[in-house]
């Protein structure tokens, strides 16, 4: 009897507590010396970047954060590039990415936050607040003129108002199983978005897993932000922790439900097409691995080939901005550090054969 009583009194191990014990383990023999380093970002406030909303009235906005010392890290890199190729004779490196995309960032070390997004005349707010690196996905993602564009996993909606801002999309399906996350989706497109983009902007809630009964072999562009254990979140918020006791079978199986979307993306894809597979996990079993599996999957059970593109000049590109991790067997990281404290964020690019 006391026994019992005492075990239903025994403090409970916090969940953050359960995650970074699990990270020490894992982290500190896939990142070895670095490790230590990203614990440190992982712990401290994150950074964000100000995706400036391209539908909104607000030529001002540029001019105002520029007086604060932020800069677009995309024009930015991409000039510098330019200048370096120039000046070496050789072929620039940035003729895959979309300008049209700006986001503003403060420079290595500076932790000025942004104000919150204000509306314009018509109530279209002036920029979206999210981790600068959650673009690098969609960067690389690299829609064409009217491209047809499938966000599988798309809830809140923050990469998926980043596809809209390059003006490319000839038709986006935005699709989450979590209807509430979708009603996020929804409000953000409404804070966003002028009603006659909106309407070319289909918004579903299936599971993505069974995608291909509804669509197969459709879109140019498919992009697939896995569910994943969200480091940053799971080391420092209890809320909603996937590391919590209840919720271990879940993010046992995790690595297999992000085989299965990655493979509905890959079948939604058209042969040509190319496919973005991101985590916002240091995982290399929800990274790397999920990627290599599919690959596999997909030559013997679908006779599909896919190449995994060279992303290596994204860290070129953008060193002044995030760091990166230079061993990844596939794909690129970005890596927490205190003077750039984006990411987590892994992002590899497949082309559909
Ligand atoms: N792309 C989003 C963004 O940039 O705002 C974030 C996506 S979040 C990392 C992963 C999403 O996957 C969650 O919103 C979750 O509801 C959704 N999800 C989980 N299981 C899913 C499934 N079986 N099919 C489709 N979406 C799923």
């Amino acid at each position: 009897r006391h026994k019992e009583k005492w075990a239903a009194t025994a403090p409970r191990i916090p969940s953050t507590r359960l995650a970074l014990h699990h990270f020490d383990t894992s982290y500190s023999l896939h990142l070895g010396a670095l490790w230590p380093s990203v614990r440190a970002g992982l712990l401290c406030e994150q950074k964000y970047g100000a995706l400036l909303n391209n539908f909104a009235a607000a030529d001002h906005v540029p001019e105002e954060l520029e007086l604060l010392n932020a800069t677009d890290f995309i024009s930015e890199a991409l000039q510098k590039a330019e200048m370096v190729a120039q000046a070496e004779m050789s072929p620039p490196l940035c003729t895959s990415i979309s300008s049209k995309i700006k986001c503003y960032t403060f420079p290595r070390g500076d932790i000025t936050r942004f104000r919150p997004a204000r509306p314009d005349g018509l109530g279209l707010l002036d920029y979206y607040l999210m981790d600068a690196a959650s673009l690098l996905p969609v960067l690389a993602l690299h829609v064409q003129p009217d491209d047809f564009v499938l966000d599988l996993c798309a809830a809140p909606g923050g990469k998926t108002l980043a596809l809209l801002q390059t003006g490319f999309c000839g038709h986006l399906a935005a699709n989450d199983v979590s209807i509430s996350r979708t009603k996020r989706l929804h409000q953000i497109l409404h804070s966003y978005v002028p009603r006659e983009v909106r309407d070319t902007v289909s918004v579903t809630s299936y599971d993505g897993r069974d995608w291909d009964q509804v669509k197969g072999g459709t879109f140019h562009k498919v992009l697939v932000d896995v569910p994943c254990t969200t480091d940053r979140h799971s080391a420092v918020e209890e809320d909603n922790n996937i590391f919590h006791r209840r919720r271990t079978k879940e993010r046992q199986m995790l690595p297999m439900l992000q085989l299965q979307l990655l493979m509905a993306g890959i079948l939604a894809a058209r042969p040509g097409g190319a496919v973005v597979y991101s985590t916002c996990s240091l995982s290399p079993l929800q990274n790397e691995c999920v990627v290599e599996r599919a690959l596999d999957v997909a030559r013997a059970q679908f006779n599909i080939t896919l190449h995994p593109e060279d992303l290596s000049h994204f860290r070129t590109l953008f060193q002044d901005t995030f760091s990166f991790f230079s061993e990844c067997r596939l794909g690129e990281l970005v890596l927490p550090h205190l003077t750039a404290n984006f990411g987590p964020m892994y992002f590899c690019k497949l082309r559909r054969v």
